[in-house]
């Protein structure tokens, strides 16, 4: 059973972090925040995909003076990335701002640390301390010889008592590294030192299909441990790909099931068609159909097919030349080849009509396919129901 560790909560604007609120997801964006148009272009497009936060980087004082409208415009909460200017800071404080992310330590004067605690403290605006492996503390790198686990927490348990001297303790917390393993036994280690919210990412994780791979081991690992508050997938790539891994990292650990959940058999000699081509299509057609959350089964045999495709919400079993549709656990008929996608996503759509009018969904009337042959209810293949477990 899933459990998470028990954490303080915080609130960054209307998003709770921590204490057992939902793992939020958040990205940043790559445009230069002063260009305040194409900056709330990406932040709507970041929220309309699933982001619960967005962070942009505040390195200019340009960049800090369009905090007001991307604020007031975003729709999301929003972060300023400060890192160390307490000019900026204050600047993003006064301009409304939902989180700052910001390691006092980088702050060379103490008097700033006090005066960005203290009106952040006044504002209700929480603070990320982030520790990176590449940034860390030059004397801590020479005590443990590299940045390692030990040196990331250290640093972090560092930062967080620079604030929490000042009363401030609307803190969360990331202990970053591009190595997988380094970065779950840092935030292993922390979660054992502090009870303030855990912000996951793998950082410089890659591109997206080296990153997938490596924000998918280091943030469900940790997950599946229960730990973690919020994630933050880092790929070299646009950042709404970062928003739909993460948004698909959480489904797949069955933690939050806001998307849909295709489960497409690997094929093998037995396929009756090309279950690559048939996963492919149906994959693109519904990433751009707005569904609620539903599992989608995509079988090219009569051996696991029928089982896997009656457990889904709508599942198709490939048989040879047509291919069986179930609904709900319901055969619902016939269908040709060829017309295998079209009639999924029809049904798909009814389906999604349905749960949207009811709140749930019930077996429902069969999806008329022209030309599907005959219709089979209850009647099916052999076998129907139980695969062997062959093959896949
Ligand atoms: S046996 Fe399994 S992997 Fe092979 S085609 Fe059938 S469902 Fe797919």
């Amino acid at each position: 059973m899933y459990k998470r560790r028990q954490t303080r909560q915080i609130h960054v604007g209307s998003v709770a972090v921590g204490g057992g609120a939902p793992i939020s997801i958040q990205s940043m964006t790559t445009t230069k925040t002063d260009d305040v148009d194409a900056t709330l272009i990406q932040v709507h497009e970041l929220a309309t995909q699933g982001a619960d936060i967005v962070r942009v980087a505040v390195p200019h004082e340009g960049d800090a003076r369009a905090l007001p409208t991307i604020v007031a415009e975003g729709g999301v909460p929003i972060i300023a990335d400060i890192h160390f200017s307490v000019r900026l800071a204050m600047m993003a404080i006064e301009a409304g701002v939902h989180g700052l992310r910001l390691n006092p330590g980088n702050m060379r004067n103490p008097q700033h640390v006090k005066d960005v605690a203290v009106a952040a403290k006044e504002r209700g605006i929480p603070i990320r301390i982030g520790v990176n492996a590449g940034s860390l503390d030059k004397t801590l790198v020479a005590k443990y010889g590299r940045p390692t686990a030990e040196a990331l927490v250290e640093s972090a348990l560092h930062e967080i008592s620079l604030l929490e001297e000042h009363g401030f303790t609307d803190i969360k917390v990331s202990v970053k590294h591009q190595n997988v393993m380094e970065m779950i036994n840092a935030y292993r280690l922390l979660s054992e030192k502090t009870d303030a919210p855990l912000h996951l990412g793998v950082t410089e994780a890659g591109t997206p299909k080296q990153g997938s791979i490596k924000s998918a081991i280091g943030i469900g690992t940790l997950l599946a441990e229960g730990i973690g508050d919020t994630i933050r997938v880092s790929l070299t790539a646009e950042p709404v790909e970062e928003v739909k891994l993460a948004k698909q990292i959480l489904n797949a650990m069955g933690i939050r099931q806001d998307t849909f959940d295709l489960v497409a058999c690997p094929s093998c000699g037995r396929a009756e068609l090309d279950v690559f081509e048939l996963a492919q299509k149906v994959e693109a057609a519904i990433e751009k159909m707005d569904l609620p959350p539903m599992q989608i089964a995509v079988m090219g045999c009569e051996v696991n097919g029928p089982g896997e495709a009656r457990d889904a919400d709508i599942g198709i079993a490939a048989g040879p030349g047509r291919g069986l549709l179930f609904s709900k656990g319901k055969q619902i008929g016939w269908v040709p080849h060829d017309q295998l996608v079209d009639a999924l996503l029809k049904e798909a759509e009814r389906v999604a009509a349905e749960i949207r009018s009811t709140g749930d969904v019930a077996t429902g009337s069969p999806t008329v396919v022209k030309g599907a042959g005959r219709r089979l209810l209850d009647v099916g293949f052999r076998g129907a129901g139980g695969g062997t477990g062959q093959a896949n």
